[in-house]
């Protein structure tokens, strides 16, 4: 499995971190994030959403699972964390294969809905303000683009 891996020394490293990510993005593309409450995904999220040319603040999606954001590619922000089962579909699969780019957060909850073809982000907390992220590309596309960044 090909893994790489960035060190973040504060929330505006991994700010910007996701907006330079989100420079190689593209419609259809999906992100996953893991990692334990207060890792950064969702500040990393924000990141991503001033790469695609979000102007609205980006908030944690916790209660409403779903939200959709316009840019000059639409960010579709999930947290599955608060899915009730996590074999629930709430038509995921239009969003993975919609306008925007998907990122979503506690994916491993829905599994086996994600597409074959994302890329998959580990954030580890060091202690402090410092974060490893791991990313897993999944597929020929997010191992070239995981190459380019890094
Ligand atoms: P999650 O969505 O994973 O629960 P959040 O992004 O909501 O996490 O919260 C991360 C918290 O950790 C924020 O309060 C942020 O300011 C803080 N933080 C400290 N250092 C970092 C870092 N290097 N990257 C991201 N967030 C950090
Ligand atoms: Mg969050």
């Amino acid at each position: 499995m090909e893994k790489y891996t960035f060190i973040s020394q504060s929330p505006d490293d991994t700010y910007k971190f996701g907006e330079q990510l989100a420079q190689q993005l593209m419609a259809g593309d999906v992100i996953t994030l893991e990692g334990d409450l207060g890792a950064g995904k969702t500040s990393f999220t924000k990141g991503i959403g001033k790469g695609l040319g979000v102007q609205r603040v980006i908030n944690s999606p916790t209660f409403t699972i779903i939200k959709e954001y316009k840019g000059s590619i639409p960010l579709y922000h999930m947290d599955v964390y608060r899915l009730e089962d996590s074999e629930e579909d709430l038509g995921f699969d239009e969003y993975f294969e919609g306008e925007g780019v998907t990122v979503v957060e506690w994916a491993s909850r829905i599994e086996e809905m994600l597409p074959e073809e994302r890329l998959d982000i580990y954030i580890y907390h060091n202690g402090n303000d410092k974060r490893t992220f791991e990313l897993r590309p999944k597929g020929e596309r997010f191992i070239s683009l995981c190459k380019e960044l890094l």
